[in-house]
């Protein structure tokens, strides 16, 4: 029997070493924290979802010519990807005011914003991922200027991309963030995405209801998050149709807790 090697393991997925020499396995855990960790749980077949979710958004990315980390889902909890050498900048990208930029800037959340908005911050979970300016990336060599012009082009497509899928079912695409790595190829290298795009690191809102369909329900304690993660698999057309639409559900949940 082999032990398979552990690259790396964050918080919500693990690494292990890929079958081949620069590819690794990537595996969706059910866990989920918040507030750089402070709070932590569970969400029930999370790790399944997101797998799913994110093997679904970007197969179709690689469609419309943003190239990905990803190769193919290998079963249920894990996807075989390309090995990168993590940009470590998360990349968000703002549609709508909420979360961190509602707080910081005394912004409504939920008010539409006039432009997109990208703002980059600096992973070090020590450090609780500061915000960070152009000006920091350059002067402390986290990437050059023209992959920073590669990784704003594409949170822009990616961006733009996602908003249309989203709408199409019923979903208002508030926020999300984006990390990409670079690809070595000899001596040049290029910038891919990398990571997940999943309901853990957007926000998605019911354009019906306003209902939170992502990470924001644990974050918030509102309960029915697992229901929330089905809801927008579901929708993506990824589990099996004539399950009921789970934001009636959803609703009563945060009644129960007077949220
Ligand atoms: N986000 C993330 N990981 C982080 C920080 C943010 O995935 O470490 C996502 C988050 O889910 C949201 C968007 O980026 O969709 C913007 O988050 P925000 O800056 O508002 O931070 P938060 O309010 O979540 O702390």
């Amino acid at each position: 029997m082999t032990r398979r090697r552990l690259v790396y393991e964050g918080k919500a997925k693990i690494l292990y070493e890929g079958p081949e020499p620069g590819t690794l396995i990537q595996y969706f855990k059910d866990d989920a924290t918040a507030f750089n960790a402070q709070k932590k749980g569970q969400i029930a077949g999370k790790g399944v979802l997101n797998n799913r979710i994110s093997e679904h958004i970007y197969t179709l990315l690689g469609t419309i010519g943003i190239p990905t980390h990803f190769v193919r889902r290998l079963n249920m909890r894990e996807q075989l990807i390309r090995q990168v050498e993590i940009v470590p900048i998360e990349v968000v990208v703002r549609n709508v005011a909420a979360g961190s930029i509602s707080k910081r800037l005394g912004i409504e959340e939920g008010t539409q914003l006039p432009r997109t908005i990208i703002e980059y911050y600096y992973k070090d979970d020590a450090l609780g991922d500061p915000m960070i300016a152009d000006e920091h990336i350059a002067c402390f060599g986290w990437a050059s200027q023209e992959e920073m012009n590669d990784i704003a082009d594409m949170a822009i497509r990616v961006n733009d991309f996602l908003c249309g899928l989203f709408a199409g079912i019923g979903i208002r695409l508030v926020d999300f963030k984006l990390e990409f790595g670079r690809l070595w190829e000899n001596d040049y290298a290029r910038i891919i995405l990398a990571d997940e795009i999943s309901p853990d690191g957007c926000r998605l809102w019911d354009m019906a209801s306003g209902e939170k369909l992502d990470k924001d329900r644990f974050r918030r304690d509102l309960g029915g998050e697992a229901e929330a993660y089905q809801e927008v698999a579901r929708r993506l057309g990824l589990l099996p149709e004539g399950e009921p639409n789970a934001v009636l559900d959803m609703a009563e949940h945060r009644q129960k807790r007077g949220k």
